[in-house]
């Protein structure tokens, strides 16, 4: 037997991490790394915080799951803070990004299926989009290496240019449901949408009754400098999955929706066993109650711009790495030059200068930090960087 007793699809790199101390991983051998990749955007107080860590400990030792065969006073709880400050009027809580759009997809064709337009089932979505590795996301996404082999996949989805209004507008039909849509793509290259083409994108749903759900798994929950990206272009969703830095490292996701477009979730229709269940949420409201506020999200907007003009500054001293920056508050992109291979440079400052990043597509450089970061971090991140740089052979040159 040569298959390994976890399943080998990860190209996991020589990175163990054994603990971690607020912005740093320490590994097998108590090597330490300054940890800018946050779990991939999720560790968003860093971590072992310790409100996070004691809300945690706390709700296990009182009540860890019951199922949702019951009342959830925990549960009401947090679905109403997380109401009162967003467009949506109810929450569904998952255990992943993945379902948090699945449960949005389900949503819009239920929504549909009510309002007497049941063949409106189409959900258009755009290039280089992550959703997930359900088969339903992945039927929502163009990127080969994600489908190849699992066809066949869901009917109903239509993949068009990202940032690109007349495509999208070109391709809603009679059968068109909705847009699904990340206001920053993630793994597609850390892209933000063009104001015009998600304030347009709104616009159509409203002219034609279609439903814009946004994909804020990545760039929501205080990651750009507002609770949810959509917040920077004046416009709301109907239908919106939440994960990644909701739970602070727990498990933990949400598909938030308007009165209207939920109208079709109605007893029966959807559920989750573990969903939202009360060591989650408590993850949930521990992570909410220091995040979700003025002083800590105008911060994130500080701490954003800093690293951002630290890492433009540096970047004309390696302009045979470095290309351009892009992103919003603490989700930053540094695109690459050609000659510089992102999976290549990340992989060269995690070995070699102990500051783990994540790849993204477009040979971008993810810079996903706790939330939490202080100036030190900041100075530390942009040294490596720099250093890192200096010493990088581009295996092409
Ligand atoms: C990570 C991610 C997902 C999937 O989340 P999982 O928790 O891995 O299922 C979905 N959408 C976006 C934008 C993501 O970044």
């Amino acid at each position: 037997m040569t298959i390994t007793p976890l399943m080998p699809v990860y190209p996991r790199c020589g990175v163990r991490p054994v603990r971690g101390e607020g912005c740093y991983l320490i590994g097998e051998r108590g090597e330490r790394y300054l940890d800018f990749a946050s779990g991939i955007a999720v560790n968003l107080l860093g971590h072992g915080h310790p409100a996070l860590v004691k809300a945690i400990a706390d709700q296990a030792a009182t009540l860890m799951h019951v199922s949702n065969l019951y009342g959830s006073p925990q549960g009401e709880a947090f679905a109403q803070k997380l109401v009162d400050k967003t467009f949506a009027d109810t929450v569904f809580f998952t255990n992943s990004g993945a379902e948090a759009v699945e449960c949005a997809i389900k949503t819009a064709r239920r929504y549909h299926y009510v309002n007497g337009t049941p063949e409106k089932t189409k959900i258009i979505s755009f290039a280089n989009a992550f959703h997930g590795r359900t088969l339903g996301t992945i039927s929502a996404t163009n990127q080969a290496k994600m489908r190849d082999g699992f066809e066949p996949l869901l009917p109903g989805f239509e993949v068009v240019p990202f940032n690109d209004l007349e495509a999208a507008r070109a391709a809603v039909d009679d059968t068109t449901a909705g847009f699904l849509v990340e206001p920053v793509q993630g793994e597609g290259g850390m892209t933000p949408s063009k104001q015009e083409f998600l304030r347009g994108l709104r616009q159509i749903c409203d002219e034609k009754g279609l439903l814009l759900i946004l994909d804020e798994v990545q760039c929501g929950y205080c990651r750009t400098g507002k609770f949810f990206a959509h917040e920077h272009y004046g416009i709301t969703p109907d239908i919106m999955a939440v994960a990644k830095g909701i739970g602070g490292g727990f498990p933990l996701g949400a598909c938030l929706a308007t009165e209207e477009a939920a109208k079709g979730m109605v007893i029966g229709t959807h559920g989750s066993t573990y969903g939202g269940n009360p060591l989650a949420v408590a993850a949930g409201e521990a992570v909410f109650d220091i995040a979700v506020n003025e002083a800590f999200l105008a911060n994130v907007t500080k701490m954003g711009d800093r690293l951002r003009q630290a890492i433009e500054q540096m970047m004309p001293n390696h302009d045979t790495v470095f290309d351009s920056v892009r992103g919003l508050g603490l989700m930053i992109g540094i695109k690459l030059k050609d000659s510089a291979d992102a999976r290549g440079f990340v992989a060269h400052l995690r070995d070699n200068h102990g500051l783990l990043t994540v790849a993204a597509g477009e040979n971008v450089v993810r810079i996903l930090p706790p939330l939490v970061i202080e100036e030190s971090h900041i100075a530390e991140c942009v040294e490596k960087l720099s250093a890192g740089a200096r010493s990088f052979q581009p295996a092409s040159s």
